[in-house]
Formats: structure tokens, sequence, C-alpha cells
């Protein structure tokens, strides 16, 4: 066994340099060609780059409340708003609008706006669908709620129509959303609509120095990680899910509750059916240990070997990509990786998995990583904490035995 210490820093992803994608730039950039040319920005990145991640991890999940009644950064709310009707609007003072069609999601993106809020003494606006109430209580200083006519996510039409609508006195400073299939799609209209930029798929946020949204976000396949920046208004970006803890809720706190006007265009796309996919009962995103079966694994039957050790760790199978599309022998929706799913159990068991980049930024948020290969050289181990070189066959019976004789 060995035991690697640090994983993440040692197997970071380099950075690529820094593009630009303020107002002009094409709408909801991905990773295509038609990027603009890549040019670096120290000032945004006071050490190097690494600042970016350490603000927003300690911004994201320490942020505490503000006292009831108090400006998140300090002065007081009805003093805020009195320099805002007197047109005295520091450059700094952002109003950052976090929207998610998810209730999950709304609460990590709530988190993210709540720290670039706090960063500039400015004020977080939750967008979704659930109680206000509760999104105040998570860290918003005001919850608005898009009115819908059934309990389903609206269209992406809809959603960018209402926070189109939203916007015609005033468009927020930032404009944060769930990179969710609807939020991506539903920010591309926007950033589109409005011509400005939008960073999709975002792991870190920040406010630059400059007054610009200091973005990471990975690329090609998870091996290269982009430092963006946002200018213009509203800077757009989309967080990836699980990437952000939801704050602890304070009951006691107070916030302005909104609803925002009805659509009376109505969805352009009209649904005539739908047809649920053939998919697992399990939801491994919830998981707190996974073990994951990979291609080492011989044949479907011996996949009851990883559901008795995830059993006994009170947790749930999951899967690389050949054993959930090419073979088959899981549900599509315990893929995990980059076109499955993104993970954060406590422990992630990789059972004869090699630990291709394009499955590990899918695991690399698990607290615990335990490797379980016979190749030496396999990937997976670096990056794990504890890794078992050896037979799969033997290793995980032996686990077994081993907890059985625990209980
Ligand atoms: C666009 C794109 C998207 C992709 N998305 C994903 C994704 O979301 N998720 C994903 O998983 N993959 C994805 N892939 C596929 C990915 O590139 C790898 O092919 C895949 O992750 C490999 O799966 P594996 O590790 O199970 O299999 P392999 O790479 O074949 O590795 C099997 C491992 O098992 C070990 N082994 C064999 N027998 C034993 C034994 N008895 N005991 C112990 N160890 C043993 C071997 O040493 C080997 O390291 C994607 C690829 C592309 C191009």
């Amino acid at each position: 066994m060995r035991g690697h210490r640090g994983r993440r820093g040692l197997h970071a992803p380099p950075a690529l340099s820094v593009a630009d994608t303020g107002c002009g730039s094409p709408a909801a950039c991905g990773d295509g060609p038609a990027r603009p040319p890549a040019r670096r920005i120290t000032p945004g990145f006071a050490s190097g780059g690494r600042g970016v991640a350490r603000y927003v991890r300690s911004g994201g999940r320490a942020a505490r409340h503000p006292p009831r009644g108090r400006d998140p950064g300090g002065g007081s709310r009805g003093a805020r708003a009195a320099a805002r009707a007197r047109g005295e609007r520091s450059q700094l003072m952002w109003t950052v609008w976090a929207y998610s069609e998810q209730g999950d999601t709304a609460l990590e993106v709530l988190a993210a706006g709540r720290a670039l809020a706090d960063q500039s003494r400015g004020i977080v606006v939750s967008i979704g669908l659930d109680d206000p109430a509760c999104r105040i209580a998570h860290g918003a200083d005001e919850a608005w709620r898009i009115p819908l006519p059934s309990d389903a996510p609206p269209p992406a039409d809809v959603a960018a129509r209402a926070l189109l609508r939203a916007m015609e006195p005033e468009p927020p400073d930032v404009l944060l959303a769930g990179a969710t299939r609807l939020g991506n799609e539903a920010m591309a209209r926007v950033a589109q609509s409005l011509g400005v930029g939008c960073a999709t798929g975002c792991t870190e946020l920040a406010m630059g120095v400059g007054g610009e949204l200091a973005v990471e976000r990975r690329c090609y396949g998870g091996r290269l990680v982009a430092r963006q920046a946002l200018r213009g208004r509203p800077r757009m970006a989309t967080v990836q899910p699980r990437r952000f803890e939801p704050l602890q809720p304070d009951p006691a706190r107070r916030g302005v509750v909104r609803e925002l006007p009805e659509d009376a265009a109505g969805p352009a796309v009209r649904v005539l059916s739908a047809e649920p996919r053939a998919l697992g009962h399990r939801d491994i995103g919830k998981a707190r240990a996974l073990v994951a079966a990979g291609r080492g694994v011989r044949s479907r039957e011996d996949l009851a070997m990883l559901e008795a050790l995830a059993a006994l760790l009170g947790g749930e199978v999951a899967g690389s990509r050949p054993l959930t599309d090419d073979l088959k022998w899981l549900p599509a929706n315990v893929k995990v990786g980059l076109s499955g799913r993104t993970v954060r159990p406590d422990l992630y068991v990789a059972c004869g998995i090699s630990g291709q980049v394009e499955h590990v930024v899918g695991m690399r948020g698990a607290r615990t990583v335990v490797s379980i290969n016979a190749d030496p050289d396999a990937p997976i181990h670096a990056e794990a904490d504890y890794a078992l070189v050896g037979d799969l066959y033997v290793l995980v019976p032996a686990l077994i035995r081993a907890l059985q004789e625990r209980c």
C-alpha cells in the first residue's frame, strides 16, 4: 500500500493562459476554436493565479451570514440603498444574481454568489423556483421566484426571457447560474441577447483587482485549467454543480422576496411526450461512499462482489464508461467522469479503473480515494490517498472479510 498525500496539488492540471471574455466577445464561450486570443492578466491573480482558488474555497465554505439589517460588507443596508439612490454606485459594490432551476444547485450557486458579493461589499439576489425563504436563510439578500404554470423546470427560453425582463431597469454586475443543461442554455440565450461573453462550467470564481470576474474552468477533458477574466456588464458565468457548498441556513435572516412577472409568450418548444430513460434507482451524487467498477472487472456477475463492499460501507456502486456505455453492465446514471456525473463522496474506492483523465475529473472532489489496480503504474494510484497494488479479485474479498469481522 502506498500513501499519497496532497494528491490534488501534485496532480492539479497545468494552467492555461487567460482569455478575456469581456463585453463584445462571442456569447457562451465553450472550448471551441472561436475563442479570442489568449493573454496573461496577472493583476487579477495577485499570487500568480492560485489566489483565485484560495479565495473561493475559503469564501464559499466559511463565509458567514452578515448580521441582520447590515450590509454584507459592513455598511448598513439603508446607507447602501441611499448611496444607490443618489447614484453613488461604487465600481466595487457588485450586485450578484445567482440563478438555478434546480433546488440543490440554486443553493450552491447562491453560496458562490454570496462570496463574490461579500468581497465587493455588494448584495446577492437568488433567482429560482424554490421557497424564497429558504434561499434567504441560505445567504440571499433578495430571493426572486419565477412563476410557472407547473412544477417542471422552466425551458431555457422561458428562464432566459425572465432573466432578461428582470434586467430591464438595470442589469446586475454579475450573473451566475448552475452549469446544468438548462442553466447553460438559458445563460447562452441571455449572453447572446445582450452581446456579452459567458464562461461556462466554472470551478472557481473571484473578483479581480481591476473589477473583472476572474474564473477558472477545466478544458480539454480536464487536462488544463483555463483562467479567464470577464469584464463588461453583466459578467456571466455558470458554475459546476457540487463545486460549492451551500451555506449553513440561518432562519433568522431577513431579506426581500419578489415574484417576477409571468411570461406571456410561453415556451417556444412544446413537448408532446416524454419517456424516461431506463436508469438505475441509485443517486450516486448523494452517496457518502462509492465503490466504482472499471474494466478490470471481468463479468457482470462479479459486480455482486463490489455491491457487497458498497453495502458494508453504506454506499453505492458506480462505474467507468466501459461498464456503463459499452458493456451496459451498469445503468448510465452511475457513470462517473467527463460525460457522466461529478461526485464528491467521503470515500471513493476505484476497483480496476486505470484513471484516465475523463474518469478522474468526475471523482477528484472525493474526500478519500482508495485505488485497487494490479498495475503499479496505473494513473489512478496517483489520485489516491491509499493505493492498493494487486488483484481486485483478491483485495476486494479481503476488504469485505475485514469489514465483516469488524461489524
Ligand atoms: C469524450 C470522452 C468522454 C469520456 N467520458 C468518460 C467518463 O465520463 N467516464 C469514464 O470513466 N470514462 C470516460 N471516457 C473513457 C476514458 O477515456 C477511459 O477509456 C475509461 O475511463 C477507461 O475505463 P477503465 O479505467 O474502467 O478501463 P481501462 O482503462 O481498460 O482500465 C482497466 C484497469 O483495470 C486494471 N485491472 C485489470 N484487471 C485487474 C484486476 N484483476 N485487478 C486489479 N486491476 C485490474 C488494469 O490494470 C487497468 O488499469 C471518455 C472518453 C472520451 C473520449
